[in-house]
């Protein structure tokens, strides 16, 4: 009848995403396309042979081999998550030991942290110098902290800006530790280091189906590795993480390689006319301090009274992220992209 929830697990709160409804959603940096009617059909044959009284294949070897295919990796490096969010969580977990140190950056994805202060993991932050990564900076936190995992994203979410592939792997060369190189938004650009797995004993690429490609909804991501942290991955994950569902579904959209890279395009051609219509905007508006250039599917944007004009396009059913005097917005389809820049522009 004594027990104490430890003190890091209470600090804890759940992940509080969006679920008022809004006209406009972007504030998650989903793809803003669905599906189409051929690909949903091979999605649903594909989920009609599944075996449902059957156990997952654990290592989703069709999947990983598809994954394989459309980035010209081999998929005996590759290991599939529930989401690259399973996969932050087990590598945090279990490449270090509660005490240990962790180097994070900030800004980044808020969930690196979260799931080091679940682990007990010690989260030291390197606070970026206008909103850029630098890789020397990188070199001395992690040298300076002894730390045993550095993670961060690239494309950054949120400052959507990049470290150059050359910077990413001099870090990854000259520090003794492991590097999480998170790509969520890598497909919006060029400069992945996903093809250099096999070189290092020390890095890990995260990938993710929910962004460029669409698919939120099935929770799918992969970490790519050497072969030896793959084994380990393999081996410290739960055995049937991926469900049958989700194994075949992605499978199904990850073979319609044409069409993955139209979205991807059409995403970026989106990004454009938001970036241009908010340029376009700030030259009126004082109140817009520094629009980021974008790498990736959103706009980071300085702004004075960012909670307000936050709070008023929510009032306009439009919902985009709000991040202490910045606000991350993603791109939508033209009429999303519109009304997020009529209301903007009105608000101002
Ligand atoms: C959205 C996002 C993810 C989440 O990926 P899931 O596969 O949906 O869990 C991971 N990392 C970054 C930086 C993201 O922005």
């Amino acid at each position: 009848m004594a027990y104490e929830i430890p003190e890091r697990l209470k600090k804890l709160q759940s992940y509080q995403p969006v679920t008022e409804v809004y006209q406009v959603r972007l504030d998650a940096n989903e793809s803003f396309l669905d599906l189409p009617e051929n690909i949903r059909k091979d999605v649903l044959e594909a989920i009609r042979q599944v075996e449902f009284h059957r156990y997952p294949d654990p290592e989703a070897r069709e999947l990983c081999q598809c994954f394989g295919e459309f980035f010209h990796i081999p998929s005996t490096l590759i290991t599939a998550g529930n989401g690259s969010d399973e996969l932050i969580s087990l590598i945090i977990q279990s490449f270090l030991i509660p005490g240990e140190s962790m180097v994070t950056v900030s800004p980044d994805f808020s969930m690196y942290e979260f799931y080091a202060q679940a682990a007990g993991v010690k989260v030291q932050v390197l606070e970026k110098q206008d909103m850029q990564l630098c890789a020397e900076d990188l070199i001395q936190k992690v040298r300076e902290c002894s730390a045993g995992l550095l993670i961060f994203s690239n494309p950054c979410n949120p400052t959507a800006l990049k470290l150059e592939r050359e910077d990413v792997l001099k870090v990854v060369r000259e520090i003794d530790a492991l590097v999480v190189v998170d790509e969520a938004y890598m497909d919006f650009s060029e400069g992945s280091v996903l093809n250099e797995v096999e070189n290092y004993t020390n890095l890990i690429v995260l990938k993710t189906c929910s962004k460029a490609f669409g698919m939120a909804a099935i929770r799918l991501g992969f970490a790519a590795a050497n072969r030896d942290i793959t084994g380990v991955l393999k081996a410290v994950k739960s055995p049937y993480n991926v469900n049958s569902l989700t194994q075949a579904a992605g499978c199904a959209v990850l073979k319609h390689q044409d069409y993955l890279r139209e979205c991807t395009e059409k995403i970026r051609e989106a990004t454009a006319e938001l970036y241009t219509g908010l340029k376009k905007i700030e030259e009126k508006k004082e109140r817009i301090r520094k629009i980021y250039p974008t790498s990736t599917n959103f706009i980071y944007i300085e702004i004075e009274g960012a909670k307000s004009l936050f709070e008023a396009l929510k009032k306009e059913g439009i919902s985009v992220r709000f991040m202490n005097g910045y606000l991350r917005i993603c791109a939508g389809n033209h009429k999303e992209n519109k009304a997020v820049l009529q209301a903007v522009e009105k608000i101002l």
